[in-house]
This record gives structure tokens, C-alpha cells and sequence, in this order.
């Protein structure tokens, strides 16, 4: 008994130290509080660049393994979105185990505040699915490595209107590449969802005349843009049929894959969506043999962490505006660097990515 008991550990105890240095990971902390019930793992994945900023996600894991996968794949993106981005900072992100609907209460953030506290700045959290503003209050009442707070308490507030223009220049530095000029006027988009980041977008399109078709999950939704701009709405379905110029994920992740792809007629595959492509590797190489241009998620809707450092950094809006228009310029060395080299643009995107932290690790290291 004893005997399983402690190879069960070694077993574990390897495969977890086997994963870290295969995903490349500094430092992951777990934390346990038995009086609040918290229970949250936080993954720092690179610091070359500067602190490991990311989002704190509360989720009803099925295991603790699931929970640990989720930080150790979630943080490492961030050290990619990041240094894409031009940021000065690493990769992190932090799951808490739980119901953020039963189980999160003021103790239980105040400790996971504490939490953050004590890795003393090699780790700011902001908001991700199951927290709130509200919730980065109860935790800024414990640490000062927090961002995401409401504008009022000198939070860069929502992040939405930066994620749409960034992701307004993919598009547009996509258009570049495949039609030989960036403007969509009468460009056909299909924007699949409508919510926060789209509707901002849409008033981009549609100030520039673009032909915009949208489809979404909710009348409510539907009906505000409906309102403001002339657009045509089909069935979420029915999307992936229709011949246009550009596709925009803007909901939900893994709508690139097999079946979607078969039925695609856009040569442009740029929206705002995480996790666009549902095996990063097949479905990106995919999109590259039927010489389609797809602009890698992770860079074009990084507007959204532009606005969060800008928190941090105490960067003006004027900045923020900036830093994310420059996107297009990344967004198009990206796409042609994929095209000229025939490679998968997602992995082109990281590699510039790692080059940016190579040469900066370097310069670190002058003195
Ligand atoms: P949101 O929840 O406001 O909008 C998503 C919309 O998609 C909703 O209107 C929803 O009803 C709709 N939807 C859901 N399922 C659908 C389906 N099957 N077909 C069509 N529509 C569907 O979210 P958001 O903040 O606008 O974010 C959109 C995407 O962008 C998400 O994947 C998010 O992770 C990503 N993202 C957002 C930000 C940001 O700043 N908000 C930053 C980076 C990435």
C-alpha cells in the first residue's frame, strides 16, 4: 500500500515537472486556504520581457490536472500575446478551482489577494471568465499587482473598444496582402457574434462602407446593431456558407477545423475570437494550403491587453491608440512572413514573438 502510495507521487510528482520544462514554465505556485476554500494555481511562464500579466480565470474544473493545464496553457499564450504585442511584460495567467456563480465571496478573493501579494510582483492578474471588475476591487484590497479595475478607481476600464480596433487593423492589414490595398469599403465581413468587442468593430466597418453580414446567439444582440447600421443577419449555421471576403470570428474558439474549412469561401480568416483555430498546427496549416490569410488570434486582438498595461504602466489613452493601430504593422510583417516563407501563420507569430525575447534577454544581460 505504501509502495503505491509513494510511486502514485513519484509518478505524479515527474509527469508535472516533465510538462513544465516541456512547455518552458519559470514558476507555478499553488495556493491553498482551507478556511476560505480557495484553491488556485497561478502560472508565471516567462519574465524576460518584465512581470507575468494575465487574467484570473474561476472555473468549475473537472480535476486539478485540468485546472493545472489550463494555467500552464493559458499562461504560456500570454507570454506570446505579450511580447507580440510590444509589451514590457512576460506570461501568466492564474485559475481558481470553483463556482464563480456559488463560490466566490469577498474572503475567498481577498486571500487569493494575498496570494498575489506575496509572489511580490512577478505576477499581476486582471479579469478573465468567471471574475469581474467588481471582483479586482476585493482583490486590490490586498495587493497592488492587480489590474482590470473600474476607470474611476484609475483602471483603464473596459478593454472591448481597444480589442475591436486592433482587430480592426488585422483586418485591414489582411486586406492589404490579399487584395493589394486596405480598404474595405464594400468588402463583404462576416462577423460571427455581436457582443462587446464586435459591435465596436462593426462601427468601424461600417464607417469605412464595408458590406457587413452578422449572425449571432441573441435577438438582443442582433437587434443593436440592427439598429444602429444597415447589416444583414443570417443563421449562426449559415455563416460559414456564404462567399465574402472576410471571416470574423468574434465568439467562440475552435471555429476554424475540418468541417468549417470544407465549407469557408473567404480568403481572409481574421477576427477576434481566442483560440480561433482548433489545432493550432493542422488547422493553420490548413488555412495556408487552401491559401487562405489567417491573422494568428493571439496578436490581433491584443488591443484588449494594450488597454490593461496601460493600467500598470500608467500609460496615457493617447498611447494606448497608438500601440494598437501599430498592430497592423505586426499583423502584415506576420502574413507575409507565412506567405513568402509557405508557413503557418501562428507559428510565425510566436517565432517573432521568441525573437523579440531572445534579443531582449540579451540586451538584458549588457552591461
Ligand atoms: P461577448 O460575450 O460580449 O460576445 C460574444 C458574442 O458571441 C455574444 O453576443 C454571444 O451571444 C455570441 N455568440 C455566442 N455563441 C455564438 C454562436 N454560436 N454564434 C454566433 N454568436 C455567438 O464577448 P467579447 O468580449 O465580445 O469577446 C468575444 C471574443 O473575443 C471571445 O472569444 C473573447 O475571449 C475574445 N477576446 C475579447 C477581448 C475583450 O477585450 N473583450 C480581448 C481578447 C479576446
Amino acid at each position: 500500500m505504501t509502495d503505491t502510495i509513494a510511486k502514485t507521487r513519484t509518478q505524479t510528482t515527474f509527469s508535472i515537472f516533465d510538462k513544465i520544462e516541456q512547455m518552458g514554465h519559470e514558476q507555478i505556485t499553488f495556493c491553498h486556504d482551507a478556511k476560505t476554500g480557495l484553491k488556485a494555481i497561478v502560472g508565471v511562464h516567462n519574465t524576460v520581457l518584465g512581470p507575468a500579466l494575465g487574467g484570473t480565470r474561476m472555473w468549475t474544473y473537472a480535476s486539478d490536472e485540468e485546472a493545472l493545464q489550463d494555467a500552464l496553457r493559458l499562461s504560456r499564450g500570454m507570454t506570446f500575446k505579450n511580447a507580440v504585442a510590444g509589451l514590457n511584460l512576460g506570461g501568466g495567467k492564474a485559475v481558481i478551482i470553483g463556482d464563480a456563480r456559488t463560490q466566490k465571496n469577498e474572503p475567498l478573493l481577498r486571500r487569493y489577494g494575498k496570494f498575489i501579494e506575496s509572489l511580490n510582483g512577478k505576477y499581476i492578474t486582471a479579469e478573465d471568465v468567471g471574475m469581474s471588475e467588481a471582483d479586482m476591487e476585493y482583490i486590490a484590497m490586498e495587493t497592488k499587482h492587480v489590474t482590470g479595475l473600474n476607470e474611476k478607481m484609475g483602471g483603464a476600464g473596459d478593454p472591448s473598444p481597444y480589442t475591436a480596433l486592433g482587430t480592426y487593423m488585422g483586418i485591414k492589414a489582411a486586406a492589404q496582402q490579399v487584395f493589394g490595398n486596405d480598404s474595405l469599403a464594400g468588402k463583404r465581413v462576416l462577423v460571427q457574434g455581436t457582443g462587446n468587442v464586435a459591435s465596436h468593430m462593426i462601427d468601424m466597418l461600417a464607417k469605412e462602407n464595408a458590406e457587413i453580414i452578422i449572425c449571432d446567439i441573441f435577438e438582443d444582440r442582433l437587434k443593436a446593431i440592427t439598429d444602429r447600421h444597415k447589416v444583414q443577419v443570417v443563421g449562426t449555421d449559415e455563416i460559414y456558407d456564404i462567399e465574402a471576403d472576410v471571416y470574423a470570428p468574434c465568439a467562440l474558439g475552435a471555429t476554424v477545423n475540418d468541417e468549417t474549412l470544407a465549407r469557408l469561401r473567404t480568403p481572409i480568416i481574421a477576427g477576434c475570437a481566442n483560440n480561433q483555430l482548433k489545432d493550432e498546427k493542422i488547422h493553420g496549416d490548413a488555412c495556408l494550403q487552401r491559401g487562405i490569410v489567417y491573422v494568428p488570434d493571439f496578436l490581433i486582438n491584443a488591443g484588449g491587453v494594450i488597454n490593461v498595461y496601460s493600467e500598470y504602466a500608467k500609460m496615457p489613452k493617447e498611447w494606448v491608440v497608438r500601440k494598437t493601430e501599430a498592430l497592423y504593422d505586426t499583423c502584415l510583417e506576420v502574413i507575409q512572413r507565412s506567405a513568402n516563407e509557405q508557413r503557418n501563420a501562428q507559428e510565425v507569430a510566436i517565432e517573432i514573438a521568441l525573437e523579440r525575447i531572445d534579443a531582449i534577454a540579451h540586451i538584458k544581460t549588457v552591461r
